[in-house]
């Protein structure tokens, strides 16, 4: 078994009792990360948390919670801050095509999310990149009151006034390039 990535854990290595590991995402895991995926969209992260792995049969019942902050842009100023994010997830992870077997479902399938494991090993690392994926808002903003750029000379209305901002800014179409927001 080749283990390039951290967080591959050996299903054979996971007690009856279930396995908790405790998660601490810093910037060696981040770095690895950008480097396989250049247009990743935080440049920054640090995130904390458990999972708890626990078999059924063969299949791996994978439950955590994540906290901690991401690097994003604005969707509006465009500047960088941190924002807090958090999940918690259930997922069941069943045995993928090459390693089917014909056994029964052994958990009700309702209320968890399914996905699917080949080989000895799980990859914890990529499972964690998914969650981490799904935490992040879709528009963030660095405050819900942040004013944005003026559509018209691209300065920063959070931090002074242009001489763009007369009433012609009023109307709902004086700033069309805001609609891409
Ligand atoms: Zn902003
Ligand atoms: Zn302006």
């Amino acid at each position: 078994m080749t283990a390039k990535k951290a967080l591959q854990i050996s299903i054979k290595a996971i007690p009856e009792t279930g396995l908790e590991i405790a998660i601490d995402l810093g910037p060696e895991w981040l770095a690895r990360w950008h480097g396989e995926d250049p247009g990743l969209e935080f440049a920054d992260a640090r995130i904390t948390g458990l999972v708890r792995l626990e078999k059924h049969g063969r299949d791996i019942l994978v439950r955590g919670r994540l906290a901690g902050h991401l690097e994003l842009a604005c969707s509006r100023c465009l500047e960088s801050f941190a924002a807090p994010a958090a999940i918690d997830f259930d997922l069941l992870l069943v045995p993928g095509v090459a390693a089917a077997s014909a056994e029964g479902e052994e958990l009700s399938l309702t209320d968890l999310d399914l996905d699917y494991y080949t080989g000895e090993a799980l990859d914890l690392e990529s499972l964690l990149r998914e969650q981490i994926i799904l935490m992040m808002p879709l528009k963030p903003l660095c405050d819900e009151t942040c004013k944005g750029l003026c559509a018209h000379c691209g300065t920063s209305l959070n931090r002074e006034t242009c001489p763009c901002q007369t009433d012609a800014v009023n109307s709902p179409f004086a700033h069309p390039a805001k609609l891409k927001m």
